[in-house]
Order: structure tokens, then C-alpha cells, then sequence
């Protein structure tokens, strides 16, 4: 008996199957794919192509600081970080987020950052920049907000508290209130006007005495 005849299997079919469903396990453990290094700085465990520049312990003990600053941060989560090269793996763990400086998504299990030079403490993408560590407090604010609230208080937590409260802690944006008003000026619109705009408001509302837990049960 053709037992692959059977199930319905021939070479073609098995080899499409594998061209998904590697991809789509890597999605969901990114540690699966092939990393040339992998150690731990900090509470940040820590997947790379190469040892990461020694500056990189540096860097990942501001992002810290830069939590323990928020009422919200655990000193016991012990989050994942993908350092990528913005090559291959970004693109693949990404997916349609790929203009983003990282990613962090429940299913990834961590964040996943694109090109970066720890050297100097930069992250790029779209032709902007920002620090490294910045964005990691950025992206750890979101795990804290998913502990805080749960996948679904998550998921309906509006975005200009989302994300404008990630870069509140993390103290900085893409732009600068120069470059907003510069493309404001020329009638230019760039999403990340809203990330900066958003974390304006938050700092408004916690300078006027909201709490960051009042902040997270806002529904509009
Ligand atoms: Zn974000």
C-alpha cells in the first residue's frame, strides 16, 4: 500500500508544507531559528547574530532604569530580546510590521528588533532613528502592559495610551517637536506624528494627576 498515495501526500505537496510550516514555527519561537549567539545582560535575555558590543550591558541597564521608573515595571519579568541584523530574520519575524524599529508580540514570546548598532545605541528604520535602549523600554512597556491587563484588556487598550505611554517611559519619540512642526508646516503626514502627539497627551494627563492605572483603564 502507497501509504503517501493514501494521506493524500507527494514530494511537492510535503516540500510546500515545509516551506510553511518552518517559517510558521519560527514565528512562534524565534529561538528555533538558527542564532550565532546567545547569552544574558541583565533581565534581558538576549538572541544575536554575534556577540553583541560589550556597550550593549550599558544600554540594557538604561532601559531598566528607565522602567523603574514606572509603577507597571516587574523586576522579575526576564523579557527575550532578538537582536537582527534587519536582514532575513527581521523580515521573517516581523512580517507586515517590517518598517518598525521592533516588534513584540505575544506569539513571538519577545521583542525583535531591527538593524541596530549597539555601539552607538541606535536602532533604524524608515530612515529614522532612535536609541536602542529607548526602544527596549518601549517594547518592554507593552509585555507589562499585556501582564497588567491580560490579552484582551491589551487588545482594547487604545493605541494613543498604548503606545503613547511605551514612549513616555522610554522618554523620547521618532520625531522631535521640531520635526512635527517642520512637517506639520509642509502639510506632511508620517504615522509616527501620532506616536508623537500620543505621548504628549500622556505626560499631560499624568502631569494633571491621572494615574498610570487610570491611564490604562481609559477606553477612548
Ligand atoms: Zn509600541
Amino acid at each position: 500500500m502507497n501509504w503517501r498515495r493514501l494521506l493524500g501526500f507527494d514530494r511537492r505537496s510535503l516540500i510546500a508544507l515545509a516551506l510553511i510550516a518552518v517559517p510558521a514555527a519560527a514565528v512562534a519561537k524565534p529561538s528555533l531559528l538558527s542564532w550565532g549567539w546567545h547569552g544574558q545582560f541583565g533581565r534581558y535575555d538576549v538572541y544575536a547574530d554575534v556577540p553583541p558590543a560589550p556597550q550593549l550591558q550599558a544600554e540594557l541597564a538604561r532601559s531598566s532604569t528607565l522602567l523603574g521608573a514606572s509603577p507597571i515595571d516587574d523586576r522579575a519579568l526576564r523579557p527575550t530580546l532578538y537582536l537582527t541584523d534587519g536582514g532575513w530574520r527581521w523580515h521573517l519575524l516581523a512580517l507586515t510590521n517590517d518598517r518598525a524599529f521592533a516588534v513584540t508580540r505575544p506569539m513571538l514570546g519577545g521583542t525583535v528588533v531591527n538593524r541596530s548598532d549597539i555601539a552607538s545605541d541606535t536602532v533604524f528604520a524608515r530612515g529614522y532613528r532612535r536609541t536602542l535602549s529607548g526602544v527596549v523600554a518601549h517594547e518592554t512597556v507593552h509585555v507589562l502592559q499585556r501582564e497588567r491587563l491580560g490579552l484582551v484588556g491589551f487588545a482594547r487598550l487604545p493605541t494613543w495610551v498604548k503606545e503613547g505611554y511605551a514612549d513616555y517611559v522610554a522618554r523620547e519619540s521618532t520625531l522631535s517637536d521640531a520635526d512635527v512642526a517642520r512637517l506639520r508646516a509642509q502639510g506632511r503626514d508620517d504615522p509616527a506624528i501620532f506616536y508623537h502627539d500620543a505621548r504628549l497627551r500622556v505626560s499631560d494627563a499624568l502631569t494633571h494627576g491621572e494615574t498610570v492605572d487610570q491611564l490604562l483603564r481609559s477606553t477612548s
